[in-house]
């Protein structure tokens, strides 16, 4: 069995599918590991740290791919790189299924497995290879710390000869992964937090940070899965007009809401951005699928009536160290988990690779 890391090609991609510590793991399990010279400069980690954990290090894609059995990447390849793979190889990635249908025509007429990773049921068993968890979590973090770097304030109280200042107020929609994790941050960064979510059941996890959960009289939207589920356009309006005096109080909005496979739900809209006060800030988490700030600029930092919006896509990219060391453990994780006798095996009737597994011996197995 042989494994191929490339160098990721996906313009600001930083991470990497594989790192050293990685590479040894899959190496103990029976796997020959190749890698792209460089493949690990945007998250540091050296061609030589690769060497080390007994990785074969190319500057020729040739090379790379021959008689790959696996890839596995951070971003999907571009359609010109395709040609590149072997026939019959298995590609994982997180390949964004919904919204490349011609890449997966690409990928089933050149023969070639692709896993989809932003497919993975949520179940127990899975857990260790949940990529979109493990890079939530990061963004996250980074969405309170970007909050904190462009407010006008220190987040926490200060009393000081030269008086007192008042902690800043957080507000945290959306408290799946990310969200969690972003009210966590700025708790400890001394900020004030409150959160909403449309799954009353987050309310008490909310509370275990040290967070106030917003009573908001909405209609609860718990989905499949543990996921949310999408609201009528009334019920929308009405949490905007109900959470219209929260917004305006904060001087962060991290907002983090989703629904999978859908747009994300506008939460702020125009006048709401007007009423904040000038100089606060929003970090729309959501941004990679539309935002849910109506002035957000998907992948750009903006002002807005003196308001600063960050809509920054894809926000784990810029953790690269921390957001690899996990993804490639939650890639490493499935992989072994398919290993049995030396062998990489796909079993569709095994419900995380039936889930996964979008095109499988010229088949497309994924409609959208
Ligand atoms: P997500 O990224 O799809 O959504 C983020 C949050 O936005 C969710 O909490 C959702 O309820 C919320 N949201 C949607 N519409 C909203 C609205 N109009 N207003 C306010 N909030 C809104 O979700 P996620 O963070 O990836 O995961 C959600 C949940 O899935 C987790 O909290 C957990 O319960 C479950 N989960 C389970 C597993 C597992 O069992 N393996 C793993 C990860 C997550």
């Amino acid at each position: 069995m042989k494994a191929a890391i490339p160098k990721e090609t996906a313009e600001g991609e930083t991470r990497v599918a594989a790192v050293p510590d990685t590479v040894a793991k899959l190496r103990a399990g029976g796997i020959e590991v190749w890698v792209q010279a460089g493949a690990g400069q945007g998250a540091h980690f050296s061609d030589e740290l690769y060497r080390q954990a007994g990785a074969t290090v190319t500057y020729e894609l040739g090379d790379l791919y021959a008689n790959a059995d696996i890839v596995l990447r951070v971003q999907p390849p571009a359609e010109g790189e395709l040609g590149a793979l072997p026939p019959g190889s298995v590609l994982i990635c997180m390949l964004q299924a919904h919204l490349h249908p011609q890449l997966l025509e690409s990928l089933a007429t050149a023969d070639i497995t692709a896993f989809a990773m932003e497919r993975l049921p949520r179940i127990s068993r899975a857990q260790p290879m949940d990529v979109l968890s493990s890079q939530a979590s990061i963004a996250g973090y980074k969405a309170a710390l970007l909050g904190a770097d462009h407010l006008d304030k220190i987040l926490p109280m200060q009393m000081t000869a030269a008086g007192t200042l008042a902690p800043a107020r957080a507000l945290i929609l959306g408290a799946g992964v990310a969200g969690l994790q972003a009210i966590a941050t700025a708790r400890r960064l001394g900020a004030v937090v409150e959160a909403f979510d449309v799954r009353s059941a987050v309310r008490e996890e909310v509370q275990s940070l040290g967070a106030k959960f917003i009573n908001v009289e909405v209609e609860a939207a718990e989905g499949a899965g543990g996921y949310a589920r999408e609201q009528s356009k009334e019920q929308l309006q009405r949490q905007q007009d109900l959470l219209t005096e929260r917004v305006a109080a904060a001087d962060i909005v991290i907002s983090t809401a989703s629904i999978p496979g859908r747009s994300a739900p506008t939460l702020i809209t125009t006048d709401m951005v007007t009423a904040m006060r000038k100089g606060s800030v929003i970090v729309d988490v959501a941004a990679d699928t539309g935002g849910n700030c109506e002035c957000s600029v998907p992948g750009e930092v903006i002002t807005f009536d003196d308001v600063v919006i960050v809509a920054i896509k894809d926000l784990a990219r810029l953790v690269p160290h921390h957001a690899s060391l996990t993804y490639s453990r939650n890639l490493s994780n499935l992989v072994l988990s398919l290993m049995h006798e030396g062998e990489f095996t796909i079993d569709l009737d095994d419900e995380v690779v039936d889930a996964i597994c979008v095109t499988h011996k010229g088949e497309l197995r994924y409609g959208g």
